[in-house]
C-alpha cells in the first residue's frame, strides 16, 4: 500500500525513488525496463537517444504517487517529445494526492523505454504487524487508485502471508499467479519475479515494496513498470548504502533538521507545537489538544534525558515551523529532575528567542523547585497545573495570536 496513513514526508522510514528501487530490482534480477536518470532536458534528450526506441517515458522522480494523474509521467515518441516533457517537469514542484498541498520539487527526471501494456497489475510485500509476517498482496486491479480497490471492492486483494521458517511456499505462488489471470509461462516469471522481490525485501530492510503496476506485456511477460521502496528507518545503521540514497530535497526541512539531533518529530499541519518527553506522553498530549479543540503542529518526543541542549535543539525546531502560534512543554521528570529541565527550558527559551506563548507542565520529581525556577526566571512562561489546564490554555493563548 502506499504508507497506509502516513505521507512521504512523516514516515519513520527511508524512502527511495523509484529509478533507485529499480536499480534494486535489476540488481536482484527483477524485470524493469531499461532506463536513465536525467537532471535537465538535454541530458533526458541524451538519454532517450542512447536507450533508442521509438517509446519513451518521462517520469518525474518525487517521493509521491499518484504522478501519472498530476501530469508527472508522460509518453513521448521522439527525442524532441522527451526533452519537452522534461523541460515541462524539471524545477517544478509536483502535486499530486500523496504528496501534500505544496508538492514536492522535481530535480531529476528518468527516461525510460516505453513498454507495450497488455494489462496492470498490483503487487506489494509490507509486514504485517498484526500477524508478524511478511505479506503479498496482489490485485488484477493494478495501476490505479489501490486504496479505492481497498475500501470499495477489497475481495479483488489477495494477501498471502509468508512463513518465516518456510519462505514463500508454491502453493501461495499458484494462488496469486490464478487470482491475477496469468497463464502458465507468466505464473513461472511471477514465482522466479517474487522470490527475488522476497530476497530484495529482507536483505533491504524493507518495510515496503510496491510494483504498481506489474505489468503484462504485449509479449507476453511480466514486469515491474513502477518501482516503491520504504527501508525501516531503525535497520539503516546496517543499511549504510541505502542510506547513502536519501534524497534530502524530497524530505521535510523540520523532520531532517530532527533526525541530525536524535528528536523523534513529525510534521503536522496544526498550530499548537508539543514538546514532550516520551512518545506515548506525546500522543496523549495530542489527542489532549484535540479533545479542547485545538490542532498540534507536531509530533515531538525529546526522549527520556531531556537535557538543555536537546531542549534547546527542539525549541529551534519547533520555531522553525511558521504554523507555530503556541507552544505546550509537557515534560515528566523521572529521569531527569524537574527543576534542571526548568533550567533548560528557561535557558533555551531565552537563547532562543521564543516568539509565542509558552505553556509548560512539569510533573515529577522536584517539582515544586522546578515551578519555583520557571516562575522566578523573569521569561514569559505560563504554569500549567495538570494536562487539561495545560491543554486549554495553550488554545486559549494560540487564539489569542490569531486575533
Ligand atoms: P504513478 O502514477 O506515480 O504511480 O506512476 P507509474 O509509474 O505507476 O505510472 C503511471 C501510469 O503511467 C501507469 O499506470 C501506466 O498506465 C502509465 N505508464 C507508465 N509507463 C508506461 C509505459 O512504458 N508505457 C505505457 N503505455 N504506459 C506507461
Ligand atoms: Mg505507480
Amino acid at each position: 500500500m502506499d504508507n497506509t496513513a502516513a505521507t512521504a514526508s512523516e514516515a519513520p522510514f527511508l524512502n527511495l525513488h523509484e529509478y533507485q528501487s529499480k536499480a534494486l530490482f535489476a540488481e536482484f534480477g527483477v524485470p524493469v525496463p531499461q532506463g536513465r536518470v536525467a537532471k535537465t532536458a538535454a541530458e533526458a534528450a541524451e538519454a532517450a537517444k542512447a536507450l533508442g526506441g521509438a517509446l519513451w517515458v518521462v517520469k518525474a522522480q518525487v517521493h509521491a504517487g499518484g504522478r501519472g494523474k498530476a501530469g508527472g509521467v508522460k509518453l513521448a515518441r521522439s527525442v524532441e517529445e522527451v526533452r519537452e516533457h522534461a523541460a515541462g517537469m524539471l524545477g517544478t514542484q509536483l502535486v499530486t494526492h500523496q504528496s501534500g498541498p505544496d508538492g514536492l520539487p522535481v530535480d531529476t527526471v528518468y527516461v525510460e523505454q516505453g513498454s507495450d501494456i497488455e494489462r496492470e497489475l498490483y503487487l506489494s510485500l509490507l509486514v504485517d504487524r498484526g500477524r508478524e509476517r511478511v505479506v503479498i498482496m496482489a490485485s488484477a486491479a493494478g495501476g490505479m487508485d489501490i486504496e479505492a480497490v481497498a475500501e470499495t471492492s477489497p475481495e479483488k486483494i489477495l494477501t498471502v502471508a509468508i512463513h518465516p521458517a518456510v519462505g514463500l511456499s508454491d502453493y501461495q505462488v499458484r494462488q496469486l499467479g490464478f487470482g491475477l489471470g496469468l497463464n502458465g509461462p507468466q505464473q513461472a516469471e511471477l514465482r522466479d519475479l517474487l522470490g527475488k522481490l522476497v530476497e530484495l525485501f529482507e536483505r533491504c530492510d524493507a518495510s515496503l515494496v510496491e510494483v504498481n503496476p506489474l505489468i503484462v506485456t504485449k509479449s507476453g511477460n511480466v514486469m515491474a513498470l513502477d518501482a516503491k521502496i520504504n527501508v525501516e528507518d531503525n535497520a539503516l545503521f546496517r543499511q549504510q548504502r541505502l542510506e547513502a540514497l536519501r534524497d534530502p530535497a524530497q524530505e521535510d526541512e523540520q523532520e531532517r533538521a530532527a533526525r541530525a539531533h536524535d528528536l523523534n518529530y513529525v510534521s503536522l499541519d496544526g498550530n499548537i507545537a508539543c514538546m514532550v518527553n516520551g512518545a506515548g506522553l506525546a500522543m496523549a498530549t495530542m489527542d489532549l489538544i484535540q479533545l479542547h479543540g485545538g490542532e498540534p503542529a507536531n509530533f515531538l518526543d525529546v526522549g527520556g534525558g531531556a537535557t538543555a541542549q536537546r531542549v534547546t535543539e527542539a525549541f529551534k525546531i519547533i520555531l522553525a515551523n511558521p504554523k507555530v502560534e503556541a507552544i505546550l512543554v509537557n515534560i515528566f521528570g523521572g529521569i531527569v529532575r524537574c527543576d534542571l529541565i526548568a533550567e533548560g527550558i528557561v535557558g533555551a527559551v531565552k537563547e532562543v528567542g521564543v516568539r509565542v506563548p509558552v505553556v509548560v507542565r512539569l510533573e515529577g520529581t522536584n517539582v515544586d523547585q522546578g515551578r519555583a525556577l520557571l516562575a522566578g526566571s523573569g521569561v514569559d512562561i505560563v504554569a500549567a497545573t495538570d494536562l487539561t489546564d495545560a491543554a486549554v490554555k495553550v488554545i486559549a493563548l494560540s487564539k489569542q495570536g490569531q486575533s
